[in-house]
């Protein structure tokens, strides 16, 4: 797993970036979550607590968390991009029905990586891969 919520603000602050009550939400709030939210939904969660705020201010925030690294921007086909604070190697299962996104993890396919090195000759720095069809929730029978 990543590093605390404490840790990451303690890591802007050496940069130069101002501490808010909003920034510090919004990272608890993605770094809490397992859900790959989108912007608006970390906006309708917080704007209770912050009225004031917009959604703009999430997507500046959430635009310097990825920039710093802290956070991962997922885009999968034209949805409106979700965010993910856990920077451990893994996949994700996308439901075509609802959009949600469950963690998987298959170690094993990092020979891939291996392979594709020996029969392209490319020093692989990496791969990206998903798996999409209908969740638990969505697949079940009278749902
Ligand atoms: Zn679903
Ligand atoms: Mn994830």
């Amino acid at each position: 797993m990543g590093a605390t919520v404490e840790q990451a603000l303690e890591q802007l602050k050496s940069t130069g970036v101002r501490m808010t009550p909003q920034r510090h939400a919004i990272l608890s709030f993605l770094m809490n979550s397992m859900t790959h939210p989108t912007a608006d939904e970390i906006y309708k969660s917080l704007s209770p607590a912050f009225p004031s705020m917009s959604v703009a201010t999430i997507y500046n925030n959430l635009r310097l968390f990825v920039d710093a690294g802290f956070v991962r921007e997922l885009t999968y086909g034209d949805d409106s991009s979700r965010f993910d604070a856990d920077l451990s190697e893994h996949y994700h299962a996308i439901c075509r029905s609802c959009g949600t996104i469950v963690d998987f993890d298959y170690p094993p396919l990092t020979e891939v990586e291996t392979e594709a090195s020996r029969q392209t000759g490319f020093k692989v720095e990496g791969h990206r891969m998903e798996v999409y069809g209908q969740c638990a929730e969505c697949s079940r029978p009278n749902s």
